[in-house]
């Protein structure tokens, strides 16, 4: 059977080959927008993600924010990070790279939710900012929302009287850092004095838990850099002894549960080890195909990479498309939107398709300690390992940008790709295919997103070319001869598959 397809494909091959400029016309013809409401998956349509993604030349974007579904809360989330982009853009308007500043400038913004329960919300953005320089700078801000009312909450908002909770918090922040040590360091007690005031702009920072609040210090607040931004944590009792509280908290005060019951954890319903069992079939039947077809064809291969995903829109479609043409493609996806979007991966790895590390939230990885660096990888692969029952054996760099400290910190091979059609900034579906198909070589790595229409568009044709073409379309892994066992010898970059090995 297989045989057959072959030698029709070759056939096919044969007469495209003679009407080759047909061809191309017929692919340049708008392509009809296959895309049709998208399918609402069991993904709540009222909560989610949105990333903000762009690449220039001389500078990046990757900014997150959270839907929670309270339409007030949205709006305000929305602005807030808009804001901050159109404020990046005018910070960089003027500026150029300087020849030693070779990186791009970068704008990263992401954000967790702290505490969340029927009423209340609490979320942490953090924001790197990469404006030339030495160091890029960091800032924190935190929000608290009223759910039932999609009212931000002030810390003065939770107390009734007037600054008599200021009072309270400066006294027990100040013993709990000075008298109990609590960051295990000495602190210099002037140092803390001035930092824990009784003033509303020390006390900014703040984030529900359960029983409490947690105050954030920015760095250089209370102490030296070194100790970063100390989180403390004030039980409510330590107000409501005194004070009466404006807030009612019944929600954050301290219940059975612990701690953890309020991070919003994944929860996946598939065993782990039925989608693994899945997930080894298809590239079993691919080995033992390529063994049969050895006398009909050399195979060309060439491994098609999504990265930025999953995205509830998009990646759906594209997983449609592969699926339509019995195809498999490498998913290099964002943790902190895999961690929203489980059921996504999921499903990308229940039909075999390759998942890979693209980070936890896309920053520039050169610019981040090595800690935070392992952070943004290792917070990936326990999520999607949570997810899936295995955690990816490749990663990508989020623009591909690297160094040799990328390299070692990250103990897996990177890959990068060969052909790039630009995507993101080509918002044409047929420009994409053409690029795409001009530009293909055996070996070759192609670079795509599943998060916009037009490579979801660009897709089917895409892969009714190469097949055509006579390509055997393969995941990443099996294009650089690479397996979850092999991964650790082949800690490096790999941009274009035909390397010496
Ligand atoms: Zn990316």
């Amino acid at each position: 059977m297989k045989n057959v397809i072959y030698l029709l494909l070759i056939i096919l091959f044969s007469l495209s080959l003679s009407a080759c400029s047909v061809y191309y016309e017929k692919i340049e013809d708008p392509i009809k927008p296959e895309i049709s409401v998208p399918s609402i998956d069991e993904t709540s349509p009222d909560s989610g993600i949105i990333s903000v993604i762009e690449e220039e030349d001389d500078q990046t974007i990757a900014v997150h924010y959270p839907i929670i579904g309270q339409s007030k809360i949205d709006d305000a989330l929305k602005s807030f990070a808009l804001n901050r982009i159109e404020l990046f853009r005018q910070e960089t308007a003027d500026l150029k790279l300087t020849q030693e500043e070779s990186l791009p400038f970068e704008l990263h913004l992401d954000y967790e939710v702290v505490f969340k329960s029927d009423r209340h919300i609490s979320l942490l953005f953090k924001e790197n900012k990469y404006l030339g320089g030495a160091q890029p700078t960091s800032t924190i801000y935190t929000f608290n929302y009223n759910l039932e009312q999609g009212r931000q909450l002030a810390l003065k908002d939770l107390f009734k009287g007037s600054s008599a909770y200021l009072e309270i918090l400066s006294k027990y922040i100040f013993a709990k850092l000075v008298d109990d040590n609590a960051l295990n360091v000495t602190l210099d007690t002037d140092w803390v004095t001035k930092g824990t005031n009784p003033l509303e702009s020390n006390f900014k920072h703040f984030l529900f838990t359960n029983g409490g609040i947690i105050i954030i210090f920015e760095k250089y607040q209370i102490g030296p850099a070194f100790i970063g931004e100390p989180k403390i944590i004030i039980p409510f009792e330590t107000f409501t002894a005194h004070i009466e509280l404006k807030e009612t908290i019944d929600d954050i005060l301290p219940t059975t549960e612990d701690e953890t019951t309020n991070s919003v954890e994944i929860i996946t319903e598939t065993s782990p080890t039925e989608m693994v069992i899945e997930t080894t079939e298809p590239s079993t039947s691919s080995v033992s195909e390529s063994v049969d077809n050895q006398e009909t064809i050399a195979l060309k291969r060439v491994a098609l990479t999504f990265e930025d995903g999953p995205d509830p829109d998009y990646t759906p479609l594209i997983l449609d498309t592969l699926k339509s043409r019995n195809q498999v493609a490498t998913f290099f996806v964002q943790g902190i939107r895999a961690k929203e979007y489980p059921s996504l991966i999921q499903r990308i790895n229940s039909e075999g398709h390759l998942i890979g590390n693209h980070t936890w939230s896309h920053p520039q990885l050169t610019h981040l300690s090595p800690e935070d660096m392992l952070q943004q990888l290792q917070k990936t692969q326990s999520v999607l390992e949570k997810i899936t029952g295995r955690a990816p054996f490749l990663y990508r760099p989020s623009y591909g940008i690297y160094n040799e400290n990328v390299i070692s910190t990250n103990n897996m091979p990177a890959i990068l790709w060969s052909v790039d059609p630009k995507d993101l900034k080509y918002k044409d579906a047929s420009y994409i295919t053409n690029y795409v198909l001009d530009h293909v070589t055996d070996g070759a790595i192609i670079l795509l997103h599943d998060t916009n229409a037009y490579t979801t568009q660009a897709l089917s044709s895409i892969l009714d070319a190469l097949i055509a073409e006579g390509y055997e379309i393969v995941t990443v892994d099996e294009l650089l001869g690479i397996t979850e066992n092999t991964a650790k010898y082949n800690v490096r970059i790999f941009s274009q598959a035909i390397e010496s090995h």
